[in-house]
Formats: C-alpha cells, sequence, structure tokens
C-alpha cells in the first residue's frame, strides 16, 4: 500500500509539472489531510486545490505587471492622508482605483504644486490598476520624451510604440518640469495623440492649462494636445502647501510640545 501511494504521489507529482499547476503540487498532500479531517468530499477537495492556484497565479500575474510597470517607488491609496489634501475629492479617488475609468478611456489629469501629492495618487491609482489586471507603464514625462529620442535615433521607435500601444494606462508624471525640445515636443505629442481613446493617461503636472505652451513649444500643439487630453477627463486638484513641508512642520510642533497620550505620530514612509 506505502509502495502504491508512494508511486502514485511520483506520477501525480508529474502530472501536475506537465500541466503546470505548482501549486496544486505543493499543496496537494496539506490539503488532503486537512480534507479529511474535515470530512470533505472529493468535489470540496477539488474545488479548494483549483482555487488556491487560481489565487497565486493571479498574485504572480499581479507582481509581473507591477514589476513591468517600473513605478519609481510604489504607494497606495492607503498610506495617503486625505484630510492633509481636503481638496482631493476622496470618493472620486476611490471611485478611479476600481478602474473603470480606464475601460472607458478616460484620462485622469493632477494638477499642483510640487509636493502636494500628485506623483502619490497617480502612483497609487496605477498600482490599482496592475492588481485589477490592466497593464500599466510608468514614465516620468522627460524619461520618456528622452527614450523617445534615443529610440528613434536607434530605429526602435516602432517597436516602443508598439509597447506602449499594448498598454491599458500610461502614467506620465511631472509634465512640465522641464521644457521639450522641438522634436521631443512633437514625440510627446505623438504618444498622447496615439493613447486618445485607446489608452487611458494619467498625466500629473505643475503647472497650469495656460503655460503648457512653454512646454510643448507650439501654441497648435498645446492645443492639440489639451484638447486630446482634457475630452473625458477627470481633473484633481492638489491644492496646498507641500506635504513634505505639512510633514516637518507637524513634526517639529510635536518634538517642541511632546503630547505623550498621541505615541504613534505620522506612518508615513518614503
Ligand atoms: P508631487 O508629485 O505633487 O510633487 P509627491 O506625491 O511626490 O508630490 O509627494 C511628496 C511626498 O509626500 C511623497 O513621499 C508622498 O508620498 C508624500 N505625500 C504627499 N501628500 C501626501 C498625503 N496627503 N498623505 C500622505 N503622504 C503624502
Ligand atoms: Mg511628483
Amino acid at each position: 500500500m506505502k509502495t502504491l501511494e508512494t508511486k502514485s504521489m511520483v506520477l501525480l507529482r508529474h502530472h501536475l509539472k506537465a500541466l503546470r499547476l505548482p501549486t496544486i503540487g505543493a499543496e496537494c498532500e496539506k490539503v488532503a489531510h486537512q480534507a479529511a479531517a474535515d470530512n470533505a468530499d472529493h468535489l470540496t477537495y477539488l474545488l479548494q486545490l483549483t482555487e488556491l492556484e487560481l489565487l497565486e497565479r493571479e498574485k504572480r500575474a499581479a507582481e509581473r505587471r507591477l514589476k513591468a510597470a517600473r513605478f519609481p517607488t510604489i504607494k497606495t491609496l492607503d498610506t495617503f492622508d486625505f484630510t492633509a489634501r481636503p481638496s482631493v475629492n476622496k470618493t472620486l479617488v476611490t471611485e478611479l482605483a476600481r478602474g473603470e475609468f480606464i475601460d472607458k478611456r478616460e484620462n485622469v489629469l493632477l494638477v499642483g504644486n510640487p509636493g502636494t501629492g500628485k506623483s502619490h495618487l497617480a502612483t497609487a491609482l496605477a498600482v490599482a490598476a496592475c492588481h485589477k489586471g490592466y497593464k500599466v507603464r510608468f514614465f516620468r514625462a522627460t524619461e520618456l520624451v528622452t527614450t523617445l529620442i534615443e529610440a528613434r535615433d536607434e530605429r526602435t521607435f516602432l517597436r516602443l510604440k508598439t509597447q506602449l500601444a499594448k498598454l491599458d494606462l500610461l502614467v506620465l508624471d511631472e509634465l512640465g518640469y522641464v521644457p521639450a525640445s522641438k522634436v521631443g515636443a512633437e514625440l510627446l505629442f505623438e504618444v498622447i495623440s496615439t493613447a486618445y481613446e485607446r489608452t487611458s493617461l494619467i498625466v500629473t503636472t505643475n503647472l497650469p492649462f495656460e503655460s503648457w505652451t512653454e512646454v510643448l513649444g507650439s501654441e497648435r500643439l498645446t492645443g492639440a494636445a489639451l484638447d486630446r487630453l482634457t475630452h473625458r477627463c477627470r481633473i484633481i486638484e492638489t491644492k496646498g502647501e507641500s506635504y513634505r513641508l505639512h510633514d516637518a512642520k507637524t513634526r517639529t510642533r510635536r518634538t517642541r510640545n511632546p503630547d505623550p497620550v498621541a505615541k504613534t505620530g505620522t506612518t508615513q514612509t518614503d
């Protein structure tokens, strides 16, 4: 009996490997003991194993999507302090985190001064999208422009454009920090045009609309880019002072007047 069991186990492992079901392979014995103890029937046992395999698969796929998105730092909504940024509508952000705007090919534009949480919110929404199964890529706008210019010279431009076209969501962070060159501006405009009604964009910027011409150079290009970006677009304004400054001030106040009751200060980590 013992040898028979061992032989079936070896065969089972082989079949599960051939079928690419590693989690079932790893868990089947443990779950079998539990099922015997619970008096669970065969179908329940099979259901539990397939559920474990699916969960593990989804987890690994989400990890791959998060890696492919190349976030500079992972940020999530649960570390965003909405009370510190009352201009940001929590209900809207929570709704956006469900990802339906991506199915509708809508865009999100985050406008506000430096340090007011634009990149945090953009990343958190994009991370949520990765978990929901969307293909995401995060770029600093200047980084994308440089990559596009280099790709054009290396003639790998088409490959990069094909990669971009496969995305569900493209994040362009810090549009406007550095004015793009004429070529850079045209390439950036091309990305925005190609994405229009095909790929959702999340754009963060510290520039008010009237200053966009400084980035894209020409009024014609700026008008056309803004037209595409803001058509079907949710705009979130992060008004107020920099969070780092606010955080530093709060910490200084706490050090000066230590509050013996409040042991847990800010949980913010960078
Ligand atoms: P911006 O992109 O607008 O310049 P960031 O998103 O980079 O600002 O924010 C600066 C730092 O402050 C980041 O570490 C970010 O996580 C943090 N931060 C900003 N706003 C908040 C907030 N409301 N709650 C928690 N952390 C915040
Ligand atoms: Mg930023």
